[in-house]
């Protein structure tokens, strides 16, 4: 979905419900505002139920500061004000009080977001502003010099975050992918030491997949087939992300159409809201003209090529998996025969194999090993079609966080070899 053609008003409601929707806020805690080219402050009101606001609750307060609209301003109306005098390139600011950016808050910890090559691109290093009297001009004024600063996130000391964006979905990938940061540091801690990305890797990451000669697409053309691939991404997409499997700024999924093309998902992209005439085909190794593949497109074509029964791939960052990645530690599936069966052993890649290396990585992920950890990049699952694959990667998931949970009761115990070998004898695996 295409939000520049909203009017703040509704970007406000429909954002601040997304938010509140997947428990970033309390329907007390957090708010919203745009400027605009008038230099009007388009806010959310204060004390109204985060749950229910609709487009006509958001207040506008003029510069000379007359508000106009049925509702008192946020009383955190301050800090927003003084993040738009100080940074004349923000244009929306989002406030919350999401659990894992608060604990960082009351630790007065900043979190590493070299750990995730996504929120190093969307947050950069991240402020720390001083506590302030919620509400006070002296917050504002503490705010506003971090971002003076050159910040364009910043924690509250004992309260919660602020990011700002040229716009307000730019601001909310921002909070949102930081959130992802901050749960997956507290996670991967119980398991081990949480490794950083080097700035050479993050170069890597950025430029992967760009360079990829394109071809003139005829829409008119499109086959059934298609036509209902495309559409069945675009549902297991908005699924990942209603599941949190992925968040608006992590997830690739890709889809095989026939030997020489796939359908894969476009860059940039809010996973939240994709839509089917977004999605990037990649025929004979070139892109669909004006469209931008995901960064894994050259490794998703060299799985294709590489093994013809595979006809779906999916990279995603679910919270869970993520611990372990950035831990570089594999993800143990002698938990339940359900896992088992489903990932059998699940290895781990190098960071730069994703990038770089897509014969190792081709090697590497395969029908028999449909399953891995890449480091610092979350985890990769194949299979014969979109619903397998998805349902593996839930599972994968499912067991991270299984074996996350049993950590604070004495840890797992894994399945013995003698139980293995009998799985794999009951449902006819390869050894
Ligand atoms: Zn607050």
């Amino acid at each position: 979905m295409n939000y520049t053609y909203l009017h703040p008003r509704d970007e406000i409601t429909l954002t601040l419900a997304r938010i509140y929707r997947y428990k970033m806020t309390t329907t007390s805690g957090g708010n919203l505002s745009i400027i605009d080219e008038n230099g009007d402050i388009w806010i959310t009101p204060s004390r109204i139920d985060k749950g229910t606001l609709k487009p006509e609750d958001i207040v506008c307060v003029k510069p000379d500061g007359t508000v106009i609209g049925p509702h008192v301003p946020s009383s955190e109306f301050p800090f927003h004000k003084s993040v738009y005098a100080a940074r004349p390139d923000i244009k929306a600011v989002v406030h919350a009080h999401p659990m894992a950016l608060v604990a960082f808050s009351i630790s007065k910890k900043l979190p590493d977001t070299k750990i995730i090559p996504q929120a190093f691109r969307w947050n950069g290093d991240v402020g720390f502003a001083e506590y302030g009297v919620p509400g006070s001009q002296d917050l504002g004024d503490k705010v506003a010099a971090k971002f003076a600063d050159g910040f364009d996130s910043v924690i509250l000391e004992s309260h919660g975050v602020c990011c700002g964006g040229s716009n307000l979905q730019d601001a909310f990938h921002r909070f949102e992918t930081l959130e992802l940061c901050c749960k997956t540091q507290i996670k991967a801690s119980m398991l081990g030491e949480p490794q950083s990305l080097t700035d050479q890797q993050l170069q890597l990451e950025c430029k992967s997949g760009t360079g990829l000669k394109s071809f003139e697409y005829d829409p008119d053309m499109m086959s059934i087939k298609e036509k209902d691939l495309r559409n069945q991404l675009c549902h297991f997409v908005e699924r990942g992300y209603r599941q949190r499997l992925l968040t608006g700024t992590t997830g690739t999924f890709s889809v095989r159409l026939d030997a020489d093309s796939f359908l894969i998902t476009p860059r940039p992209l809010d996973r939240f809201s994709m839509l089917p005439e977004e999605v990037v085909m990649v025929r004979k190794g070139k892109r669909e003209m004006s469209k931008n593949p995901s960064h894994g497109v050259l490794a998703h074509k060299a799985i294709y090529d590489a093994h013809p029964s595979i006809n779906c791939i999916i990279n995603a960052s679910p919270v869970n998996a993520l611990a372990f990645s950035v831990c570089h530690q594999e993800i143990d599936t002698r938990t339940l025969p359900e896992c088992y069966i489903f990932l059998r052993e699940v290895g781990l890649l190098p960071f730069e194999t994703t990038f770089n290396n897509h014969t190792e990585m081709a090697k590497h992920v395969s029908p028999r090993n449909p399953a891995t950890v890449l480091a610092n990049n979350g985890v990769m699952v194949v299979g014969e079609d979109l619903l397998a694959t998805f349902d593996r990667l839930e599972v994968l998931e499912c067991s991270a966080e299984a074996i996350l949970d049993s950590l604070p009761i004495g840890g797992h115990v894994p399945m013995d070899a003698k139980v293995i070998d009998d799985i794999c004898d009951a449902f006819n695996l390869e050894k």
